[in-house]
């Protein structure tokens, strides 16, 4: 699938995001507000995971993000940790942030029994799997890493190339292929090629948002086909930063000036907690941390 995608790059240099560099436009200040990986459950604690802690936690920090005057508020993935019912301990308090709310899909968000796989969308208010936010001169790509996956493929057609990916992979015997990790299909690809070549049109600045990574300092979390998403990733200038979840311990990479950022946890601490507010400047994102999270100023390239 490496060499499928390959043979579009020669067409996205061509019509990549440089292309109207002259008209550079006027970028909104603007702030947000993440959460990552509440991961409740009604369940003892496990390790370092303090499931019962979560609704407290996710209570305290809507509290604090409603102080902002946030455009949106997103949960990166692993809203829950299993079962359908747990979703109805956490909606609510969700509900209760002022700004828009998105909801990013993460393994455990289909740790659910079968039958009721096709109704997790309604109860996290995704109507796509995979869409964007089109906000303030940025375009954010909200991908689905869990399109081909042993948990969340729930069409004939997409359980058939999780089958073809995971053969595939693990005669390369790559570390990330692991049942919790996940992967995107062409046809997921090939939308986001399509967005970054809206994005360049439009010059808009990229975000992405996924609950696995796409580069990380050790791969085991990442996406399965991560080396697809990253070749167009790298094809683009526009693309300015990348934030995941699902490695609870977090971490941060930075290639070609574009910013992985994997936020912690919020499930997993004893006795803290994880979430960020992220600020939108002309040029600078700059991250404020609660509980674990870093606070950090990453330069918009
Ligand atoms: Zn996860």
């Amino acid at each position: 699938m490496t060499g499928k995608i390959l043979l579009f790059v020669p067409l996205l240099i061509l019509i990549g995001c440089n292309q109207k560099k002259t008209n550079v436009p006027k970028f909104p200040e603007f702030e947000i507000g993440v959460v990552s990986d509440c991961q409740y459950c009604n369940c003892d604690s496990s390790g370092a995971r303090f499931y019962r802690e979560s609704p407290a936690r996710l209570g305290h920090a809507v509290k604090i993000l409603n102080e902002h005057p946030l455009d949106y508020t997103i949960h990166l993935g692993d809203f829950i940790d299993r079962g359908f019912k747990s979703f109805d301990s956490v909606t609510p308090i969700w509900k209760g942030l002022k700004s828009e709310k998105y909801h990013v899909l993460g393994n455990h968000d289909f740790s659910v029994v079968d039958s009721l796989k096709p109704l997790v969308f309604e109860k996290m208010d995704i109507e796509d799997r995979y869409y964007s936010i089109i906000k303030n001169k940025w375009r954010f790509i909200v991908l689905d890493g869990n399109d081909l996956s042993v948990h969340g493929a729930l069409t004939p057609a997409k359980k058939q190339q999780t089958d073809s990916l995971y053969q595939l992979l693990s005669d390369k015997n790559k570390s990330n292929l692991k049942s919790w990790n996940g992967g995107l299909s062409m046809e997921q690809l090939l939308w986001v090629e399509n967005e970054l070549n809206m994005a360049a049109a439009n010059n808009e600045r990229v975000g992405f948002y996924c609950h696995f990574p796409t580069l990380a300092e050790s791969d085991s979390h990442n996406l399965w086909n991560y080396e697809q998403l990253l070749t167009l990733i790298d094809t683009y200038e526009c693309v300015k930063f990348y934030f995941n979840g699902h490695n609870h311990a977090g971490g941060y990479v930075e290639k070609n000036g574009v910013h992985y950022l994997n936020f912690k946890g919020m499930v997993e601490t004893k006795d803290s907690t994880s979430f960020a507010t992220v600020a939108f400047r002309k040029d600078s994102l700059f991250v404020k941390g609660y509980g674990r999270e870093l606070s950090r100023s990453l330069k918009i390239r």
